[in-house]
């Protein structure tokens, strides 16, 4: 059956990528499908010899692991926009099985905003030395914005995330932020997902009533989503109902109550929140116009922005 498989993978028409041009550095953290390494990979640049990459492992797959990662990597293969992480392709060749894809240096976002935030330090040997700097609300709407782009183009691919939040965007240099993980981050963060039966885990802290309830996805919940996504960043991480345990969370969600504006939210985000979770699915503000708001929001006057930045 391994065998097959492997023929399978080898046959489709991805970037193959030589073992012997991947070279493991350190590790950057753990999946649900196994590790994920800083490496530097030979002969993928035209321009340089080798680059730096983040490679995620697939470490002795069962036949139902190595078919979602077979379909992981098809998926990757047809997304591709500037706010969107770049994936570089596979390496099929033995084991472990390994997926290529752009480093983003600061890693995922929702590490970022808590380092970010008011009560992030820098420690030298356990005493406080200063602070990381705090984001402010410019740099929010530009995390924002970037993320709602990598959702216009999903919506226009006709692709339903499911699980967008920061944990799954990644930040790199300058701070550009992607939307960087589909499907294989369910491990560290396990308690931002309710098991419900079996194995099937889910982020209901992120989800709206009907996906809670009949399990519908589409373009909307994903936009119910992005509301989520933005308290997050107004509260540099926060986790969305810190204060409720999971079925007290489903019974809120499922009852219409929403989130509450964070202190350094102003109304015309909130209100972007609020657009995004109506309850009807149609009555819900689309990408498009929320990636166009926010924006001219960020475009809009420095003294503007000064006020709370
Ligand atoms: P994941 O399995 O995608 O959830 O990845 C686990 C962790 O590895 C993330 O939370 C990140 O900290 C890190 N990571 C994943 N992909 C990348 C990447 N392309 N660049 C840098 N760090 C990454």
């Amino acid at each position: 059956n391994r065998i097959i498989f492997q023929k399978e993978l080898m046959k489709q028409d991805w970037t193959h990528i030589k073992r012997r041009d991947i070279i493991l550095k350190r590790e950057l953290g753990e999946g649900a499908f196994g590790k994920v390494f800083l490496a530097e990979c030979y002969n993928l640049s035209p321009t340089k010899d080798k680059m730096l990459v983040a490679v995620k492992t697939l470490k002795d797959p069962n036949l139902s692991a190595r078919k979602d990662f077979q379909r992981e990597a098809e998926l990757l293969t047809n997304l591709q926009h500037d706010h969107i992480v770049k994936f570089y392709g596979v390496c099929v060749d033995g084991d472990p099985l390994i997926m290529v894809f752009e480093y983003m240096k600061h890693g995922d976002l929702n590490k970022f905003l808590r380092a970010h935030g008011p009560d992030a330090m820098i420690l030298v040997d356990g005493q406080p030395l200063q602070s990381n700097g705090e984001l402010g609300l410019s740099q929010m709407l530009h995390i924002a914005t970037q993320i709602a782009s990598g959702m216009v183009y999903l919506a226009s691919q006709h692709f339903v995330h499911r699980d967008l939040a920061t944990r799954n965007c990644l930040v790199g240099n300058g701070l550009l932020v992607k939307i960087g993980d589909f499907g294989m981050s369910r491990d560290i963060y396990s308690s931002d997902y309710y098991r419900v039966g079996g194995h099937t885990m889910l982020p209901i802290r992120w989800m709206p009533p009907e996906s809670i309830m009949y399990r519908k996805f589409s373009t909307e919940s994903d936009v119910w989503s992005f509301g989520v996504i933005l308290w997050e960043i107004f509260t540099y991480g926060k986790q969305p109902w810190f204060q409720l345990g999971n079925n007290e969370v489903i019974e809120c969600i499922t009852q219409g109550r929403v989130l509450e504006r964070p202190r350094i939210c102003p109304k015309e985000v909130y209100d972007i929140m609020l657009g995004c979770w109506q309850r009807e699915p149609q009555q819900r503000l689309n990408i498009k116009d929320i990636q166009k708001v926010l924006f001219a929001m960020g475009k809009a006057t420095p003294v503007y922005l000064d006020i709370l930045g």
